[in-house]
This record gives structure tokens, sequence and C-alpha cells, in this order.
């Protein structure tokens, strides 16, 4: 019988897990990637023996397949794509694909804020008790681990470039984090439609299956009511009691799921800040689901080291702890980290701005920021946004020079906070490379 043809469009980690995974189901196998392929990907393709070409799509070995893997990164409107969809060719993406090789219970993670910490703190809870893998936009691909692994969970960190090319995946237990407006560029510009795309990780969820999401968002709540969905609801409230589902009471957070009860104090949370609480919520939701005891959710949460890059602390000197928020990314994640802070703080912020409203922050800025240090190519909208809130607005080019500036200006007491509210290419490779730059200027003080 002939092998069906496995395009992999795009050689990243997505890309090479799909490969390796697609030649062990009996696929033939062509990966094709516009840009460079990585030489440690492009080992395991030599090694494997798997066809590949980078710098362009050759449309012979494309236009070809029976089924098409698309890697998040490469946008619908792509030529080849759109080729692609015009013959009906079926374009799916890596958990799309991956998903139909495990049995494995799955627990997908979406949102725009807050995904990788909710799934690396879940992962850190079930892993007590369970077998389970962590994979999606974390570490190894899930293709990948489905191909060499042998779990029988899976959390999941899922992009809605992830989502928009799924058909059958339905995770049992799926979170919706939160949904604030970005990567609109890949939307139309319509916020409706990335709203719809997040939703997607319920719509093969039937009422076995569970949904977990903010009810405080009001983004959420209206598209709920608006769009029903099949799945068993529990929400998650830092603001009203909720039956079924988790809330916060006072200094507890109150699970309930079917009359079950689990109370967890937050006074000893290892993470900061009050979105740190909602993931916390969500995270022990699905504990409490798959049965975790409570003592081991309760010391997880009090044991869970952070993420790099999330109001991460670096270093205390002379009494002044300096942050590292380098993923906050967009104005929403960065409102979080200014909340979160307890003391005067000198803010670097700045990058490539998207469109931001920074209004949501003025609050913050007049309650705790002394000074501000703007730090990209888009330095100009921050300047006059902010002058006159604070005494002292300053602007570089240069991260080094950025940390010496806020060395200066902190006195004891007070946290420098790297939280950019913008994206990161234009001084940087991306938000690691600035999150590591910080972090190296911090330590040369
Ligand atoms: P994602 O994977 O969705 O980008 P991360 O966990 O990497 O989310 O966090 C991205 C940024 O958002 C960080 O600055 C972090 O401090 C902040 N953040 C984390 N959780 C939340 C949340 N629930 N709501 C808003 N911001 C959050």
């Amino acid at each position: 019988m002939k092998k069906e043809r496995l395009v992999i469009l795009g050689g990243g980690e997505s890309g090479i897990g799909t490969a390796l995974l697609g030649k062990a189901k009996g696929y033939e196998v062509f990966v094709s990637d516009k840009g460079v392929i990585k030489e440690k990907y492009k080992e395991v393709l030599i090694h494997n023996e798997i066809e590949w070409e980078d710098n362009k799509h050759s449309e012979e070995k494309i236009l070809n397949a029976d089924v098409i893997m698309k890697s998040p990164g490469i946008p619908p409107k792509a030529e080849i794509v759109q080729r692609l969809i015009v013959a009906h060719t079926p374009v799916i993406s890596e958990i799309e694909f991956a998903s139909k090789y495990t049995e494995a219970t799955i627990v997908g993670i979406t949102g725009s804020n807050g995904k990788t910490t909710t799934a690396s703190l879940t992962h850190h809870i079930l892993k007590n008790e369970l077998n389970v893998g962590l994979a999606g936009n974390i570490g190894d691909s899930f293709a990948k681990q489905v191909l060499e692994s042998n779990y029988s969970n899976y959390v999941l960190e899922i992009s809605s470039f992830q989502l928009d090319d799924i058909i059958d995946f339905k995770p049992h237990i799926a979170i919706i984090t939160n949904i604030t407006p970005d990567h609109l560029d890949r939307y139309d510009y319509k916020f409706e439609n990335y709203i719809a795309s997040k939703f997607r990780i319920a719509i093969n969820q039937t009422k076995e299956d569970y949904l977990i999401y903010d009810a405080d968002d009001e983004v959420i709540i209206n598209h709920l009511k608006n769009n029903p969905v099949q799945s068993t609801l529990l929400p998650f409230s830092l603001t009203k009691t909720i039956e079924n589902g988790a809330y916060l009471d006072k200094e507890s957070i109150k699970i309930t799921i079917d009359n079950d009860q689990i109370i967890m104090p937050t006074t000893n949370l290892a993470l900061e800040g009050k979105h740190n609480i909602k993931n916390a919520m969500a995270a022990s939701t699905v504990a409490h689901l798959l049965k975790i005891r409570k003592q081991t959710i309760r010391e997880s949460l009090e044991n869970f080291q952070g993420v790099e890059h999330r109001l991460e602390e670096v270093l205390k000197i002379n009494k002044v702890q300096y942050i590292n928020d380098s993923k906050a990314t967009n104005v929403n994640a960065t409102y979080y980290a200014l909340e979160s802070m307890d003391a005067p703080t000198v803010w670097i912020v700045g990058g490539q701005d998207k469109g931001n409203d920074y209004n949501e922050l003025f609050q913050f800025v007049n309650e705790k920021v002394k000074a501000i240090i703007c730090l990209g190519v888009d330095n100009e909208k921050l300047l006059k946004t902010f002058e006159g809130m604070v005494d002292i607005i300053i602007e570089t080019q240069f991260m080094s020079e950025a940390v010496k500036i806020a060395y200066k200006v902190a006195e004891m007491g007070d946290n420098v906070l790297l939280s950019p509210a913008c994206a990161s290419f234009d001084l940087f490779e991306n938000y690691e490379d600035r999150g590591r730059q910080f972090k190296n200027a911090v330590r040369n003080l």
C-alpha cells in the first residue's frame, strides 16, 4: 500500500517532533522551512533519514501531501498555506496530530497570560502522584514525548495558533486563564476572532469534560453567555463565591467539585501577586479533579519555584530587590506585576509597542513607581504618556545602561522591576534574551 504523505511546514521543535512521530507511524514525511532550520534539528532529520529542505518551500513536494502539519509560527495567510487550503488539503497543528496517538488524559491550558506559569504549576502538583508529562509550548514537543515516553497524563500549554488548526483535539480538562487583546495581527485585528480561537479548546468537549476559567474576566463571561459550551464549567474567582469551582475566601482558596471541598491557605504560596492566586486556583482545581491529595497540593503550592522571566527574583543588592519579568510582553501582564509590587519601584519598561493603551497602569504608577526607565524603539510614546507622573523618567537603548541608571536611582528597600509591556524584538532576540541580559547586567553591578 502506498504510504500517506505527511508534509510539515516549519522545522522547529514541534515540526521535528511531528516528523519523528509521523515517520514512526508509517507516513512518508517531508519537512519544509522557508527560513533556516537549526543545526541540531537538521542532525535529527538526517539521522532519522527524513527528507527536508530549508530556505524554500518546493511546491511540487508540498502540494502532493495527504496531510499538512503547519507550525504555529506560520500565519494562515502565507502563500503556501493558502494554496493548500484551496486544494482542500487538511492543515492541522501538532497537538491535533500527536493527540491521535495517545490515550493519555490531557489537561490543555490556554489564555492570553499565565499559560506557562499555570501549566508548570499544574505539572509540579500532579507529578507527585501521577505519571505526567509537560509539553506544548514548553520544553520537548508533545509529538516527541508521545513517541518516546509513556505518560498516562499530559499538561499542555496551548497557544491560540495551535488551536486554530485542530479538528478532533479534545482535552479532558481545559483551562482558559484569561483573555486580553494580543496577537491581533493574526486575527484580522478583530478581538472576537481571537476570543473564538481561545474557546476552540472546548469545541470537542462533552459534559464529561471540564472547562476551568476566570469568572472575573468579563470577556470570558460574555463569550460564554452568548456561545454556550457542552463542557462542565468550573469557574474560579477572586471576588465571588463559587459553588462549583474555586474562589478566594479571605486568605483561603476553596475548591468544590461535586460537593467535595478542599481548602488551601494562600498565606504560604510561593508565588506572589493576585494573578498567581488565580493561577494557583486553576492548577489546584485540576489537581482536585484528578484526585491529588490535599496535603500534596498544599505542599506543592508552597514549594513551587516559579518560572524564569516571570516575576523572577534575581538578586538583592544594597537591600534593593531586582526582579526580572521580561515575559511581560503586553500591558495586562505588566498590570499584575506592578500590582504585586510592595515597595517603591524603579520600573524598566519598553520595547516594540503593540498599540498599547497604558491607561490601566496609571493607578499603580502613581502609587508605586518612583522612576521610569524607557528601553526600546518606542520610547517616545512612553515619555509622552508618563511624563509628569513620576519625578524621574529617562530613556536608553541599552540594557546595561538601564540597569546602571536603576542602580543609581534606587534606594534601600526599593524594587527594580523589568516588566516591559512590549515585545522584545527591537533590541533583543526574544524575551528570554532580554531577561538574560537584564540578569547579567544586575550580576555585573
Ligand atoms: P504565557 O505563557 O501565557 O505567556 P506566562 O506564565 O509566561 O504566560 O506569563 C506571562 C506574563 O504574564 C508574566 O509577566 C507573568 O508574570 C504574567 N502573568 C502570569 N499569570 C498571569 C495571569 N493569570 N494574569 C495576568 N498576567 C499573568
